[in-house]
């Protein structure tokens, strides 16, 4: 067609706005991208693992562990995005990879949106939040080392990323996998719920009860079944770069005493052979809203799998129905990026009086590694206790074309994750916590009444009405972001 005649069916059409300008689309620079890998793997072993109340020393590493980035530009805006593979990253340490990262590239680091991905098997990222093993100090000097290995790595996966930004087209889809994810609070026969560290008796659900116990009533909220895939191509067609999000905490059964990417790092692989993916394919697997969702079907009996087994299953089956919708997707060579970064401040929940003292008279004579749940509750009340009154987490939005992404420090509910999902006005939202800090386990009100382990003082450590608060304020830069770019 001439491009007269294009500008006269444009007039017929009613979009002459956005067809008639005929230097528009020349004008607009073109949607570029970039992907890298790198591996944070840690090199100096023992490290103990954390993700769990037991000190578990890890001698050898199972897998890879990785940072995988991409970095998203339309010559306006430049957005970095790392999903890291640790259980969590706190924030002061991925403000350092953000500085790193800012001097190498130029990307503001409010334009960073790093996240870890929650396997259960990773070393601690930074020196000393592990629990302490019986052995001394040539851990903590690994722990060290890593810190800084995991820091530099970070900031090397965005500045790769960017080295390689090419032009690209982009395109989304999302997908259902429903019998992977189960709400792992569940409401039980009364008198049936043990106590709480603190000795409380309060608590209505009890988080991973035994499977098939005759005890069970029903779960106390649902599951979030979508999957969602950003997927990133050459302008020839070549598959670059999938982000996906699904909302599962993590499978583990790992090997015992090695570091795993769990199912985040299977997926990865798995995805790119599906994809056929090249060597720079980047595949990343990011944390939805997975506060109080897992793996275990607890109405039926635990069967025995083999260590790595489930995981190699649940990414295996996320990467097919993933792979399925991305053959569905119509890519496009222009979408607008933009993105929004807030900062909420929000109260510390702190110990009663009488929490504190009992807590100090616990914690009386007990070494280091000799800490058991109890005393872990009870270190973290007096922690509180004795820490600042109020802490500030940063909150994003990004928007890639129709495609939004909300993003938290927290492990979030799943009640959260789809109530943003649905008020989003863009077309598809997805939501990726453990984002920029880690800030603990976000209940919501509804789920602080009904208590259980997320809500215990010390794995909740911000106010009761934080999931609220945080929810309007991501859907009001989802809403500008709605608003503002064209
Ligand atoms: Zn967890």
């Amino acid at each position: 067609m001439k491009k007269l005649e294009l500008v006269l069916v444009a007039v017929a059409a009613g979009w002459i706005a956005l067809a008639a300008p005929s230097c528009a689309i020349e004008s607009r620079s073109e949607l570029q991208a970039g992907a890298a890998a790198v591996d944070i793997t840690p090199r100096d072993l023992p490290l103990p693992l954390i993700g769990s109340f037991r000190y578990r020393p890890a001698t050898g590493a199972h897998d890879a562990l990785n940072s995988r980035a991409l970095v998203l530009a339309d010559g306006t805006e430049t957005v970095a995005i790392a999903i890291v593979d640790s259980c969590y990253v706190p924030r002061e340490t991925l403000d350092e990879a953000k500085r790193q990262a800012q001097a190498e590239t130029g990307i503001p680091a409010d334009r960073m949106l790093i996240a870890a991905t929650h396997t259960h098997t990773a070393p601690p990222p930074a020196p000393g939040v592990g629990l302490r093993g019986p052995e001394p100090a040539p851990s903590m000097q690994n722990e060290e080392r890593y810190s800084r290995q995991l820091i530099d790595g970070i900031a090397a996966s965005i500045a790769r990323a960017f080295e390689r930004l090419e032009p690209v087209e982009i395109g989304w889809a999302s997908t259902e996998l429903a019998d992977k994810v189960f709400n792992r609070r569940w409401f039980m026969k009364e008198g049936t719920i043990p106590p709480d560290p603190f000795g409380g008796t309060t608590d209505q659900v009890r988080m991973n009860p035994p499977a098939a116990s005759p005890d069970l009533v029903k779960p106390s909220g649902p599951v979030d079944t979508e999957a969602v895939a950003l997927s990133i191509r050459s302008v020839a067609g070549e598959p670059l770069a999938v982000l996906a999000n699904y909302s599962l905490h993590y499978v583990g059964n790992i090997p015992a005493g090695m570091v795993s990417a769990d199912y985040f790092g299977e997926f990865s692989r798995a995805i790119t052979t599906r994809l056929n993916g090249g060597d720079g394919f980047v595949g990343a697997l990011s944390n939805g809203t997975s506060g109080n969702i897992n793996n275990i079907d607890f109405s039926t009996p635990r069967v025995r799998k083999e260590p790595f087994e489930q995981v190699r299953n649940v990414a295996g089956k996320l990467a097919d129905a993933v792979a399925q919708a991305h053959s569905g997707i119509e890519h496009m060579r222009e979408a607008r990026i933009a993105m929004e970064q807030t900062e909420l401040t929000l109260t510390r929940r702190k110990p009663t009086r009488q929490i504190l003292e009992q807590s100090r008279t616990i914690l009386q004579g007990v070494s280091p590694s000799e800490l058991t749940r109890r005393h872990i509750y009870a270190q973290r009340a007096i922690d509180l206790h004795d820490g600042p009154d109020d802490v500030s987490v940063i909150l994003q939005a990004v928007r890639i074309g129709d495609l939004g992404i909300a993003a938290l420090p927290f492990e979030t509910f799943v009640e959260t994750g789809l109530a943003i999902k649905r008020a989003s006005p863009l077309q598809q939202t997805f939501v990726i916590s453990l984002a920029n800090g880690a800030e603990g386990y976000l209940p919501t009100p509804e789920h602080h009444a009904l208590g259980g382990y997320e809500t215990w003082l010390g794995t909740s450590r911000v106010e009761i009405q934080a999931s609220e608060r945080i929810e309007a304020q991501l859907l009001s830069s989802l809403q500008r972001l709605a608003n503002t770019v064209p």
